[in-house]
C-alpha cells in the first residue's frame, strides 16, 4: 500500500495510535483530500462525497480489475472484486453487506458495485456469442432493475431525497467462468405507511410525481389526472413536491426505459400507472353521515377509483362504507362508522400499493430468473449477494416503521459483530497465533429486547393484538411494556423507574439504540402489526376485471366462512424475514461496506466532526481497527507477501530456490532484521507494527 502521508493512511491499521481521535483525524484528512474510501484490513469505509466523483470510470475498472485489495488504493471497486474473486476462484457464494444511517450512500455504492460486477465479466466472450447476448441481457436487466425500484421504493425524506423505503438484498448467480446469468430480489417490509401520510418536507413515494410530471397528456387523461398534484391529499400532506435534487420527468422517461427492457407489457405498464393513479383518486374519497348513515361525499372519486381498478362502482361503495362479518354461522353486513371507513379507505390505499410493489418484484424477479434450460446443473454456479437496506433513522415523529428500520440496522450490527470477530478469531486459531480479547459493545441485548420470545417487544405486542376485545389500545399496550420491561437497560417510558421526564405520559416509549436513543410514539403500533384490511376489498380487487390486479389478490378468492385462522402480525413478519436474512449471510463469505455520512446537509465540503465521531463509535469501527489488529496490523499469505517483496532481497530475487514461501518470506525478514516484529501463521505471515510494512515499502520504491 502507498504510503502517502498528506491524505493519510490508506488503511486504519495503520495508524500509530489506535484510538477515536486518530481514527477521526485520518478520517477527515482523506474525506478533505478527495479520498473517500479507506480499509480496516478488508472492510471498507466510505464517506458519502455529495458531489459526483471521477473515480468510478473504466480507467478506474481497469485499474482495480483482478488485482488484490494492497496493490491499488482504496477504492469500493477492490471490495467488489474481492467478492467476485472469492465467489469466482473458490466457488463460494460471497455477500456484500452494506451499512450506515440514512443518507449515508448505501443504494449509491450497491449500484457502483453491481456496474463494476457488469464491467468485469463477459469479456472473453466473442467464442460464444450467444452467451454473451444472454449474459449482456442479463446484466442490462440487473442494471436497469435499480430505476423501477427506486421509484416505487424510494422517497424523499427529510434525512435523504432518495430514501429507500424498502430493505433489498439481491443475489447475482454467475457461471463457472464468473459471468452472471441471473439473479434474484428479496424484498422486506415497505414503508407503505407513506402512501397515505408524509411528514412535512417529505414526499410518497417517487412514482407518484414522476407521473405528474412525466406522463403524456393522453396517459394523464386515461387517468383522470391533471399536471398539478396539489389537487391530491396523497400527495401534498409534505408540501414538498418540488424536490432540487429530482428530475420527475427524467425520471418517469428512464422507468419507462427500464420497464421496456424487462418486459413489462404494455398491460402491465397500463396497470402498474392505473393502480397509481387511482390510489391517487382514493385519497380524494371523503365521507359524510346523513341521518345517521355512512355516506360517500359527493364527486369523481369514486368513480375514477372504480374505472381503474376495473372493478364494479357499487361493490366499491359498499366496501368503502360497510363490511360483511361471519358471526356464529351468519353472515351480516355492517355499516362502517366515518371512522372506520377512513381508516378502511387508507389501509386499502396501502395494501394496494404494497401489493404493487411485491407485483414489480415478483415481474423483475421473472425476468432475471436464472434460465435453467440454458444452465444446466452441470455448470458450478456461485452467488454474491448484495444487502441494501434502509439506514437507521430518527424523526421528530418516529412510529412502527422507524421502530422496524431500526431493529433491522440492529440485527445488521450483531451480524458484523458476529462475522468479524469470529472471523478474526477462527483465523488466529487456523494459524496458530494466541488471540487477545477486544472489548466492544454488543446489541445483542437489544436485539434481544426487540424480539425475544414472551418478553420481547414484538412478542408483547402480539399478545396485545391477539386480544379480541376492540377496548385494547396502544396505551394499553404501552403499559404492558412498561410492566414487562420496567428494568431493561435500554428501555423507558414516562413510567419506568426512573421515571423519563421528558416523555408524554402514555404515549412515548424509548429505545436505546446502538446508533442513539430513538424516541417512538406508540399511537398506532396496534393497528400496523395488526395490520387488518377488510376482507371485502380483497374479495373485490379479486374480482377486477384486470387480470394483473387479481393475480395480486388471490386470497380474495376465500369465502368469508372459511376466514379462520388470524394472520401472523407485521412485526412477527418482519422478524422472521430478518432472521432469515441474517442465517442467509452467515453461511456466505461476507464483505463489508461501512457508510457514513459527513454532515446533515448534503455539502460535499462539510465534515460535520460530532455527527462523524457519533457514527464511528456506534459502528464499532475503532474496536474494528483493534480487532483487526489485535497486536498484528498486516498479515497476508507467503505467496502474495513474497510476489510483492521478493525483490528486496537478494535471496529471493529473481528466484527462491531452497524452499517453500514460507522459507522465503523468512529469509526476507531474518535479512531486514525483521523477525521480532512477526509471527509466522500456517499460511500467513502477520506482522505486528505499521513500522515494519512501512520500512518494508520504502525498501520496495527505493529500488
Ligand atoms: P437510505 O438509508 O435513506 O436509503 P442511503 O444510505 O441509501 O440512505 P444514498 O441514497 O445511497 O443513501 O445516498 C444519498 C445521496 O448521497 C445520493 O442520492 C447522492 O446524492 C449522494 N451520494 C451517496 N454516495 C455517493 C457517491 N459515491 N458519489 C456521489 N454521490 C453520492
Ligand atoms: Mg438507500
Amino acid at each position: 500500500m502507498a504510503m502517502q502521508r498528506e491524505v493519510g493512511v490508506g488503511d486504519f491499521v495503520l495508524l500509530d495510535k489506535i484510538d477515536l481521535d486518530s481514527f477521526m483525524k485520518n478520517l477527515q484528512l482523506r474525506f478533505k483530500n478527495g479520498k473517500i474510501y479507506t480499509y480496516i484490513g478488508e472492510v471498507c469505509v466510505s464517506v458519502n462525497p455529495y458531489k459526483t466523483m471521477n473515480i468510478y470510470g473504466q480507467d478506474y475498472v481497469e485499474q482495480y480489475k483482478g488485482r488484490e485489495l494492497f496493490e491499488n488504493p482504496p477504492h469500493i471497486f477492490a471490495i467488489a472484486d474481492s467478492s467476485h474473486k472469492v465467489m469466482k476462484q473458490q466457488g463460494r457464494d460471497t455477500c456484500i453487506v452494506i451499512s450506515g444511517e440514512s443518507g449515508s450512500g448505501k443504494t449509491e455504492a450497491s449500484k457502483i458495485i453491481m456496474k463494476y460486477i457488469a464491467a468485469v465479466t463477459n469479456q472473453d466472450s466473442f467464442r460464444n456469442p450467444s452467451g454473451q447476448k444472454e449474459i449482456e441481457r442479463v446484466k442490462n436487466v440487473l442494471i436497469q432493475s435499480n430505476s423501477i425500484l427506486e421509484a416505487f421504493g424510494n422517497a424523499k425524506t427529510n434525512r435523504n431525497d432518495n430514501s429507500s423505503r424498502f430493505g433489498k438484498y439481491m443475489d447475482i448467480h454467475f457461471d463457472f467462468k464468473g459471468d452472471p446469468i441471473g439473479g434474484h430480489i428479496n424484498k422486506y417490509l415497505l414503508e407503505k405507511s407513506r402512501v397515505i401520510h408524509q411528514q412535512p418536507g417529505e414526499r410518497n413515494f417517487h412514482c407518484f410525481y414522476q407521473i405528474f410530471c412525466g406522463a403524456s397528456d393522453d396517459l394523464l387523461r386515461k387517468l383522470k389526472l391533471t399536471r398539478n398534484p396539489d389537487n391530491f391529499f396523497y400527495v401534498k400532506q409534505g408540501n414538498a413536491a418540488k424536490v432540487d435534487t429530482i428530475n420527475d420527468r427524467n425520471d418517469y422517461r428512464e422507468v419507462t426505459n427500464s420497464l421496456n427492457t424487462l418486459q413489462f407489457s404494455k398491460d402491465d405498464q397500463d396497470t402498474l400507472w392505473r393502480v397509481v393513479a387511482a390510489i391517487l383518486h382514493l385519497g380524494n374519497v371523503e365521507f359524510d353521515v346523513d341521518e345517521d348513515k355512512l355516506i360517500l361525499k359527493k364527486g369523481q372519486s369514486v368513480n375514477n377509483v372504480a374505472e381503474l381498478l376495473k372493478v364494479e362502482k357499487s361493490d366499491l361503495e359498499k366496501a368503502l362504507c360497510e363490511r360483511v362479518i361471519a358471526a356464529r354461522g351468519d353472515i351480516m353486513r355492517k355499516e362502517h362508522t366515518e371512522t372506520e371507513a377512513s381508516f378502511g379507505r387508507d389501509a386499502f390505499a396501502k395494501a394496494v400499493y404494497d401489493r404493487l410493489f411485491a407485483w414489480i418484484v415478483g415481474k423483475i424477479n421473472d425476468a432475471i430468473a436464472v434460465d435453467k434450460n440454458n444452465y444446466s446443473a452441470q455448470y458450478k454456479s456461485s452467488l454474491i449477494g448484495v444487502l441494501d437496506i434502509y439506514g437507521f433513522e430518527i424523526f421528530d415523529n418516529n412510529s412502527f416503521e422507524q421502530f422496524c428500520i431500526n431493529y433491522c440496522n440492529e440485527k445488521l450490527q450483531q451480524l458484523f459483530i458476529e462475522l468479524v470477530l469470529k472471523q478474526e478469531q477462527e483465523e488466529y486459531n487456523r494459524e496458530g497465533i494466541a488471540w487477545t480479547n477486544i472489548e466492544y459493545f454488543n446489541n445483542q441485548i437489544i436485539c434481544d429486547l426487540v424480539e425475544a420470545p414472551h418478553k420481547g417487544i414484538i412478542s408483547i405486542m402480539d399478545d396485545a393484538c391477539k386480544m379480541t376485545a376492540e377496548k385494547v389500545t396502544d396505551e394499553l399496550l404501552l403499559e404492558a411494556m412498561d410492566k414487562y420491561l420496567k428494568g431493561h437497560k435500554h428501555y423507558m417510558s414516562r413510567q419506568t423507574k426512573p421515571p423519563e421526564k421528558t416523555l408524554r405520559h402514555k404515549i412515548d416509549f424509548r429505545v436505546t439504540h446502538y446508533a442513539g436513543d430513538v424516541t417512538y410514539c406508540i399511537i398506532g403500533f396496534l393497528d400496523k402489526n395488526k395490520d387488518t384490511l377488510f376482507q371485502d376489498f380483497k374479495r373485490l380487487l379479486y374480482n377486477s376485471k384486470d387480470p394483473n390486479i387479481k393475480e395480486m389478490w388471490p386470497e380474495g378468492a376465500q369465502h368469508i366462512s372459511e376466514i379462520t385462522k388470524r394472520p401472523p402480525t407485521a412485526g412477527t413478519l418482519f422478524k422472521n424475514s430478518m432472521q432469515a436474512l441474517v442465517q442467509n449471510l452467515q453461511n456466505k463469505e461476507p464483505h463489508y461496506v461501512r457508510c457514513i455520512k459527513p454532515n446533515e446537509i448534503k455539502s460535499a465540503t462539510a465534515f460535520d466532526e460530532e455527527r462523524v465521531r457519533h457514527q464511528v463509535s456506534y459502528l464499532g469501527l475503532v474496536e474494528n481497527v483493534r480487532v483487526r489488529r489485535a497486536g498484528f496490523a498486516y498479515r497476508q499469505r507467503y505467496d502474495r507477501f513474497l510476489k510483492r517483496y521478493k525483490m528486496i532481497s537478494q535471496f529471493t530475487w529473481p528466484n527462491f530456490r531452497s524452499g517453500s514461501d514460507k522459507d522465503a518470506v523468512k529469509v526476507i525478514m531474518d535479512e531486514k532484521r525483521f523477525a521480532d516484529d512477526v509471527k509466522y501463521g500456517r499460511t500467513k505471515i502477520f506482522i505486528r507494527s505499521p513500522k515494519t510494512l512501512f520500512e518494508l515499502e520504502n525498501a520496495r520504491n527505493d529500488l
